[in-house]
């Protein structure tokens, strides 16, 4: 069996059509378009790069980018200011702060900071605790995309294994609350788990998220699964690799993510999916 190509690009495009349509349907109806505050501090390229494509996606989709570029020895008095200042923003519905930060801050109460209303990255511990309670609000963006790309094969969960490596609280974690609401049997697999392929070869669904090319071995791939690769790892040539061995598993499973082109254009629009989720549930105004 060759497996089928969950074609990320694509489901993420049509996402992000769906945001502009209901932007679009603010405007016509006279309230302002969503806003999103993007921070970065420093001069990091990846984040420069990631930072921009957030931009660009926004203002693609007809969302409202107010860019935050702060210099890399910002201090966390100053950060948290600028925090308190976007929270109190009304053209404002979403704020996004990119990380990693430079060393000498903390991430942790600059999260804490955002106010939950307009925290559409998800990370604020009121936004995990309404997806553990069963009841998501914003949801952390990574996760929402897979389940996005998980549906778009309709997945039956219900019944299902699903096995996720990694235990990240941006991926592996809000990702096992995602799919037991949905009725899967989970297990979450970490740094500690001795033996990573009793359970990958038992997994209906498998979830790779750890950073660590080829770590999920093609042969561990049960027949007819579906594989989904959060992993983004730059080879020494250049190129993208993700966490599963891409060409043995895709002969094993029904449905596999491409790296790149898979789940990482699904990040973005859910991000804006949850500017605009911000606006029309919390500031519709
Ligand atoms: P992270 O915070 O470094 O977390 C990695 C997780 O993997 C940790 O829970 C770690 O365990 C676990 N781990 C380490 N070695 C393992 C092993 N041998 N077996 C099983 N688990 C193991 O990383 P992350 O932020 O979740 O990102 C993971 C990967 O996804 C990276 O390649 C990242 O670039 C990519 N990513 C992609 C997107 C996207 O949009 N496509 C979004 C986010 C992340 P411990 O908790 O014990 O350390």
């Amino acid at each position: 069996m060759t497996a089928k190509l969950i074609d990320g690009k694509k489901i993420a495009a049509s996402v992000r059509q769906q945001v502009a349509a209901g932007v679009e349907a603010r405007r016509l109806k006279g309230l302002r378009v969503p806003g999103l505050a993007v921070v970065l501090v420093g001069k990091d390229p990846a984040s420069q790069v990631y930072v921009r494509n957030k931009r660009n996606a926004c203002e693609k989709a007809g969302i409202l980018s107010l860019s935050h570029d702060l210099p890399a020895d910002t201090s966390q008095a100053a950060l948290e200011a600028l925090i308190d200042q976007l929270n109190e923003n009304p053209t404002i519905d979403g704020i996004l702060v990119q990380l990693p930060l430079p060393p000498h801050l903390d991430a942790d109460p600059i999260l804490l900071r955002i106010r939950p209303d307009k925290d559409v990255d998800g990370f604020h511990p009121y936004n995990l605790g309404r997806l553990v309670q069963r009841q998501p609000e914003l949801r952390p963006c990574t996760p929402a995309g897979i389940i996005a790309l998980l549906d778009s094969v309709d997945t039956p969960y219900r019944g299902q294994h699903a096995v996720i490596v990694g235990a990240s609280n941006i991926v592996g974690r809000p990702m096992s609350m995602e799919l037991l609401l949905r009725g899967a049997t989970i297990t979450v697999t970490h740094r500690f788990t001795p033996d990573l392929a009793h359970f990958v070869r038992d997994a209906d669904i498998v979830i790779a998220a750890v950073g660590k090319p080829g770590l999920v071995k093609g042969e561990w791939i049960k027949p007819g699964a579906t594989v989904i690769d959060v992993g983004i790892n730059r080879m020494p040539d250049g190129t993208l690799n993700g966490d599963v061995e891409f060409e043995v598993a895709r002969e094993r499973a029904a449905y596999i993510t491409p790296v790149p082109g898979g789940v990482g254009p699904m990040t973005i629009a859910m991000l804006l999916q949850n500017t605009l989720y911000a606006a029309n549930e919390f500031h519709p105004g």
